[in-house]
């Protein structure tokens, strides 16, 4: 007997630590599409097609390189419905001497994993997951003793650890960071190019038909479907980005606009997330870019930081602030999700458009979900829990390891501070400033109170007012505090309860108690 491998729904890369040193004539790679994983959370309909299908298409090329494969399809009528129960299964059918997997992306999986030895009776060797650019261990002893870890500073170390855009040991161009270039409005007459679509094949069409009719009451379409599903596919979508997109990339980073998901966003967070691209090809196709004169330095050293810097960042905060950090909620938001979350109705412009494409899409760009879905959680205090089960679910790029730190973190403060200084609210000025939504909107973001009141604004202040304590002594919300405390007290307590009737006002239903997500 060989060894059986075990290679995960997120796992579908030819370099995978579990694949090393592979035996073809007497191992066997077992990948199981299991229930459990389909609906610890109801994923978005284009999520569980995009898993299942880039497991369909690697099983399928690891079988026509001679590797012995063990697929277990998701209707399989013997199908357990678990790893553990599909691994359970594949050791009673082969006899292997051991079990060989990579690090999971998820605590919840990592628990599972370190029962099989037991379940088993076999001796299970959990690799590292060596598609990241920095290894655990590394974060950890960065992170040790630092009271504060801050991504940027991080990010630094990464830069000199890879040479990525370092010229004799100094940033590239001189300064490490050109954010302060990288906040325009989307211009007139700047037309985003349309980024290449990968319509679905035989085996996606057949995943598609199988999510309908087993997943019908989960959120999202699938109409729209386009998503790599292959490396190949994966090569061909980064290529078409630094072609076409990344010489923008810096300048609209930020920017908003009515009928443009994509605007000059990568689209890559998918194929890397599930292993059909890997980290390092991203940043060395932007970099070649700049050295070729293809694109400027503030494009890619803005692009490269957000996977050489937040992506690994991420990662590292979660492996070690969990399990504890899921629980933390510093700011006691405990208010349900309302339904135009699910729903997409509601005459907020700003959160129609992000959660209607978000439905259609499965995607949303990261501005649009740090500012306007993530803005107005974080006003109106949204319960993290409910919030990040959102992310979970909605995205086709979420993954525990990187969702719950962003959202928990970025977004919330639930983590107290662990990861930002500041909390990032903003009133609807800022939405303002960087889309055309306020345009279009039922409400006017110039006013605070009254019938026509963007809730943004007084939403913005009633926060500001009700964690005032809290944030006093952080020097970074120096200013918003002071603007607060300069207001006249009638002035403030007016928005007050403009915030007040908004938050007991129909906009924040709830939705009905047993959810139907469609
Ligand atoms: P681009 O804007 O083109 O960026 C390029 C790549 O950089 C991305 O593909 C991604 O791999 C990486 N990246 C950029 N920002 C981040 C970040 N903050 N953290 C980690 N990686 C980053 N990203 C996910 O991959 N999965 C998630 O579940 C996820 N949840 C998020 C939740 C919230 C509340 C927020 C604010 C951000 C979240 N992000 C998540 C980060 C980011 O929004 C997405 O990675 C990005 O929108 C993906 O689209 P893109 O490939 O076009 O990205
Ligand atoms: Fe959003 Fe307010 Fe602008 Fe409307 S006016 S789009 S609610 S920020």
């Amino acid at each position: 007997p060989g060894l059986l491998r075990v290679v995960l729904g997120d796992q579908c890369s030819r370099g995978l630590s579990a694949l090393d040193g592979l035996d073809p004539a007497r191992d066997v790679v077992l990948l199981a599409e299991v229930m459990g994983e389909c609906t610890y959370v109801r994923h978005h309909k284009q999520k569980i097609v995009l898993v299942l299908s880039a497991m369909r298409h690697f099983a399928r090329a690891l079988a026509a390189r001679g590797v012995k494969v063990d697929y277990i399809r998701l209707d399989d009528p013997a199908n357990t419905g678990t790893l553990a129960g599909e691994v359970a299964r594949a050791v009673a059918r082969h006899a292997p001497e051991g079990i060989v997997c990579t690090f999971p992306g998820e605590w919840r999986v990592l628990q599972d994993m370190q029962g099989w030895e037991a379940m088993a009776g076999l001796p299970v060797e959990i690799r590292e997951d060596s598609r990241f650019l920095c290894d655990l261990a590394w974060f950890r002893r960065w992170a040790q003793g630092r009271k504060q870890m801050r991504m940027e500073f991080f990010y630094r170390e990464m830069r000199r650890a890879t040479g990525l855009l370092m010229e004799e040991g100094a940033p590239a161009g001189g300064a490490w960071n050109y954010d302060a270039a990288n906040r325009r409005r989307l211009a007139p007459g700047v037309a985003p190019p349309a980024p290449r679509r990968f319509p679905p094949d035989a085996i996606t069409r057949e995943v598609m038909a199988l999510v309908e009719a087993r997943f019908p009451d989960h959120f999202g379409t699938l109409e729209g479907f386009a998503w790599p599903v292959t490396a190949r596919e994966a090569e061909a979508a980064l290529a078409d980005f630094v072609a076409h997109r990344l010489a923008d990339f810096g300048d609209y980073q930020d920017a908003m606009a009515t009928g443009e998901p994509v605007l000059f966003h990568a689209l890559v967070s998918t194929s890397l997330n599930i292993g059909l691209l890997l980290p390092r090809a991203c940043c060395d196709a932007a970099e070649a870019a700049w050295r070729a004169g293809r694109a400027p330095l503030n494009a890619v050293e803005g692009f490269i930081r957000q996977i050489l810097g937040w992506r690994e960042y991420v990662r590292g905060i979660y492996w070690l602030k969990m399990p504890d950090y899921a629980g933390l909620n510093a700011l006691e938001a405990a208010r349900p999700l309302p339904w135009f979350y699910w729903s997409g109705e509601t005459r907020l412009n700003c959160l129609r458009q992000a959660v209607t494409q978000t439905r259609d899409l499965a995607y949303a760009h990261h501005i649009q979900r740090l500012m306007v879905t993530g803005n107005f959680a974080l006003l109106a205090g949204l319960d993290p829990r409910a919030v990040n089960e959102w992310y979970m679910v909605v995205y086709a790029d979420a993954f525990e390891w990187v969702e719950l730190p962003n959202t928990h973190g970025m977004v919330l403060h639930a983590d107290g501070g662990v990861m930002a200084s500041k909390p990032y609210a903003a009133s609807g000025a800022y939405i303002n400033r960087m889309s055309d939504y306020c345009r279009r909107c039922d409400y006017d973001v110039r006013e605070s109170t009254g019938p026509r009141a963007c809730p943004m604004n007084a939403l913005y202040w009633d926060f500001l007012a009700r964690h005032e304590r809290r944030f006093a002594g952080n020097p970074r919300m120096a200013m918003p505090l002071q603007a607060l405390r300069r207001m006249p007290p009638e002035r403030l307590a007016a928005l007050r309860a403009a915030a007040a009737d908004f938050l007991a006002g129909p906009e924040m239903d709830p939705g009905p108690p047993l959810v139907d997500r469609r």
